[in-house]
């Protein structure tokens, strides 16, 4: 069994185990969790009021400060009531962690947790070995992957909502296939945009021209306006 990069065989796990449970209880729990987490991610970005002033203190926090505070306490309690389903422990796995110089083999501790819910088989290194993951342990590696700062690079493909761990920053898509369909959308949706918008154009052309020949036309018919060209 091997892997590279520790990150990397957890976020793969992590987004097989997402797209393989796709419509269950569980998936839309731990999806609800990544979303409040995404939620709390931009709150924290709002300005809030200043921590520490002191009551005497000129300096008042303005209007939208205290609402993105608050906004931010209601994300934090949403998180912490979804949260609150989980229970974890710390455990000692093994002893063979690397030796630094002059110490004993360090301790290679990890987290366990109690959920019993169905699991699914999950690929965990290039040869191919499988590893039973069910909810409990897709929260666990969502979290470290959080302490690793890789939580932004779980995303959902734009085109077809499959889960993906971005390569780079600004990945939308799963593969090339759906950022060519993407793209081919939006340029047929702009197309029909502007041939629609010609249409409008036109038609409220031609209307302006039919009433205008229309009021020529009730204006000559009028005995009293008809003076006015007969004379
Ligand atoms: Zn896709």
């Amino acid at each position: 069994m091997s892997h590279t990069k520790t990150g990397a065989w957890r976020a793969d796990t992590l987004i097989q185990w997402l797209n393989g449970t796709t419509g269950s209880a569980a998936n839309r729990r731990v999806t609800s969790v990544i979303r409040l987490f995404r939620e709390l991610d931009q709150a924290r970005l709002a300005s809030v009021p200043h921590l520490g002033l002191f009551p005497q203190s000129k300096i008042k926090p303005t209007t939208e400060e205290i609402a993105n505070s608050r906004k931010l306490a209601a994300v934090r309690r949403r998180l912490n009531a979804q949260m609150r389903r989980y229970r974890f422990s710390l455990y000692q796995v093994s002893n063979v962690k690397v030796r630094l110089l002059g110490s004993e083999p360090g301790w290679d501790v990890s987290w366990k947790h109690s959920i019993k819910c169905e699991a699914i088989p999950v690929v965990m290194s290039r040869e191919g070995d499988t590893v039973f993951m069910n909810e409990g342990d897709a929260i666990i590696r969502l979290f470290y992957l959080g302490e690793e700062g890789h939580f932004h690079r779980i995303r959902q493909c734009q085109q077809c909502t499959k889960w993906i761990f971005a390569r780079f920053g600004h990945q939308k898509y799963c593969e090339t296939r759906c950022q060519q369909k993407s793209y081919k959308s939006s340029e047929e949706w702009r197309e029909y945009r502007r041939k629609y918008m010609r249409g409008l154009r036109e038609d409220a052309k031609k209307r302006s021209e039919r009433t205008r020949q229309r009021k020529q036309k009730s204006n000559f018919n009028h005995p009293t306006k008809r003076r006015r060209y007969t004379h």
